[in-house]
C-alpha cells in the first residue's frame, strides 16, 4: 500500500503514547498522518493540512473535544472519531449529537480502530462534492438505451410525504430538503426499505457501522444507545410528532420500525 493514499489522518490526543499509537496504526493503515496534542493545535491543524479523518480525544489540556469538534465542524467534514474514556457513556452521546461520527472506548485495540475507519470512509458523505460515480452532463431519457446500459437509476423511496433517494443521499420533506448526518441518512434508508419490519436495536448499530462488523459480532449497550440518539435527532428534524408518528415507531424494548403509509 502506498503511503498516504488514502488521504490525510490527523490526531488530536495529549497522552504521548497513544498518540504514537494512533499515528502508526493509520499510517500501517495508509494515512499521511499529522498529529496535535492540544485542542487548538487540532484545530490547526485539521484545517490547514485539509483532514479527511480526525480521531479526536475527549480530555485535552486546553479545550475539550466537543469544543474542539464544534471549531473543526466550522470548516471541515472530516470524518470525525472520538476516543473516550472508558466511563464517559454520557460523552459519547454529545459526541454523536455533537457531529462525530462514531466514538471509540479506550483502551481500543489497533484491529478496532481500523475496521471502525474503514466502514465509516466506505460510505459516502452526503452531499459529498464531485461524487465519482455520478454520470457526466445530463441524464439519459428514462427507457432510452443508455438508461439501461449505463448504471442503475437511484431509487427514491417515498413515505408519508418523504422522500429519500438513494443514489443522491439526499431525503426531503414535503420538498424541503433535510440535512441529516450520514448515521441518520442510514438508519432512515433501512427503516424505510423494511416496508415496516421491526429492526432491533443491534441490527441498527450494525446499520450505522456500515454493516462491517458480523453478525456475532459484541454490542454494547453504548452502541445501542447512540442508536437512540441518532434516532431522537432523527425525530426532532422530521419534526415527529412523539404521540402519532409518521414515520418512525419505538418497539419498546425492542428497535423500532417504520409507521404505516396513511392516505394523504
Ligand atoms: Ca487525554
Amino acid at each position: 500500500m502506498v503511503l498516504g493514499d488514502l488521504g490525510v489522518a490527523v490526531v488530536i490526543e495529549d497522552d504521548d503514547d497513544v498518540r504514537n499509537l494512533l499515528d502508526a496504526v493509520l499510517q500501517q493503515a495508509g494515512f499521511e498522518v499529522h498529529s496535535a496534542a492540544t485542542g487548538r493545535d487540532g484545530v490547526d491543524v485539521a484545517r490547514l493540512r485539509q483532514a479527511n479523518v480526525i480521531t479526536l480525544d475527549v480530555g485535552l489540556p486546553d479545550i475539550d473535544g466537543f469544543e474542539v469538534l464544534r471549531r473543526i465542524r466550522q470548516f471541515s467534514d472530516a470524518y470525525v472519531v472520538m476516543l473516550t474514556g472508558r466511563n464517559e457513556e454520557l460523552d459519547t452521546i454529545t459526541a454523536l449529537q455533537g457531529g462525530a461520527d462514531d466514538y471509540i472506548i479506550k483502551p481500543f485495540r489497533p484491529r478496532e480502530l481500523r475496521a471502525r475507519i474503514s466502514a465509516m470512509m466506505r460510505r459516502p458523505r452526503q452531499g459529498a462534492v464531485g461524487e465519482p460515480e455520478a454520470p457526466v452532463g445530463s441524464p439519459p431519457e428514462p427507457g432510452s438505451a443508455a438508461a439501461g446500459s449505463a448504471r442503475r437509476a437511484g431509487t427514491v423511496l417515498h413515505h408519508n410525504g418523504l422522500a429519500l433517494d438513494t443514489e443522491t443521499r439526499t431525503v426531503a420533506l414535503r420538498g424541503t430538503p433535510l440535512g441529516l448526518t450520514r448515521s441518520e441518512f442510514d438508519l432512515l434508508h433501512e427503516l424505510l426499505r423494511g416496508t415496516g419490519a421491526v429492526r432491533t436495536r443491534a441490527d441498527l448499530v450494525r446499520v450505522v457501522r456500515g454493516e462491517y462488523y458480523r453478525e456475532d459480532t459484541y454490542i454494547s449497550e453504548a452502541d445501542e444507545r447512540a442508536v437512540e440518539v441518532h434516532i431522537g435527532n432523527l425525530r426532532r428534524k422530521l419534526r415527529e410528532d412523539p404521540q402519532d408518528p409518521r414515520w418512525l415507531v419505538t418497539v419498546r424494548g425492542v428497535g423500532y420500525r417504520l409507521a404505516p403509509k396513511r392516505a394523504e
